[in-house]
């Protein structure tokens, strides 16, 4: 998130930080507040969409909206997920694909901003896929990613090896990789996709494929 941090009932938010980050760091920084959209509130994703210009050019009022909108939805799913197990995990939409990408090119490489913009466009894709939103959400999305200048397109590294990071990552059960996908604009869960689904994602998604 955004010059924050989440401890049990406290959140900080720094919003000097925000002001004096290069600007490729600042983008990678929103990428993490676009995420609250999709998964949790599509009234923020449009507020977003209508303050983009702003929020890029780092008006001091719309950044703190931004940034204390995000801590509250992370504050309540996380809240939720403490009676009930599980709802965390939506947190990381984005994060299979795009822990994929940095893994893929070398840390450091693409930030992680970066690659969670590109793996939450992936995810959307997939999430059309499954049939679960239609593609206008997901042209939506890639939209608002492309004009907070976050990548869209994933780097060529072949769907296969695409794959086979993601299986290596931590949170993939037995070779399982469980993905989030928007359920429906606003709401978001974990799941399996069959590897075939994946493939498309990935080739469709990717700057050679
Ligand atoms: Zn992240």
């Amino acid at each position: 998130m955004v010059g924050a941090f989440y401890q049990p009932r406290v959140v900080v938010c720094d919003l000097d930080t925000l002001s004096t980050l290069p600007p490729r760091e600042f983008s990678a920084g929103l990428a993490e507040v676009i995420k609250y959209g999709p998964i949790a509130d599509m009234a923020f994703l449009e507020w977003i969409e209508k303050n983009l210009a702003g929020l890029v050019a780092r008006d001091p009022v719309l950044l703190a909206h931004a940034v204390r909108r995000s801590c509250e939805i992370k504050a309540a799913v996380v809240g939720v997920d403490e009676r009930e197990s599980g709802l965390r995990a939506i947190l990381n939409f984005g994060h299979t694909f795009g822990h994929a990408i940095e893994a893929g090119l070398g840390y450091g490489k693409w930030l992680h901003g970066e690659a969670v913009a590109c793996g939450m466009v992936m995810a959307s894709h997939l999430s059309q896929r499954l049939r679960l939103v239609d593609a206008a959400f997901v042209e939506r999305l890639t939209r608002i990613i492309r004009d907070a200048k976050l990548p869209v397109l994933a780097p060529a590294l072949g769907a296969q090896r695409f794959l086979e990071l993601m299986r290596l990552d931590k949170k993939a059960e037995a070779g399982e990789i469980r993905f989030i996908v928007i359920d429906r604009p606003g709401s978001a869960s974990m799941r399996p996709a069959p590897d075939a689904l994946v493939r498309e994602v990935i080739e469709h998604c990717s700057a050679t494929g």
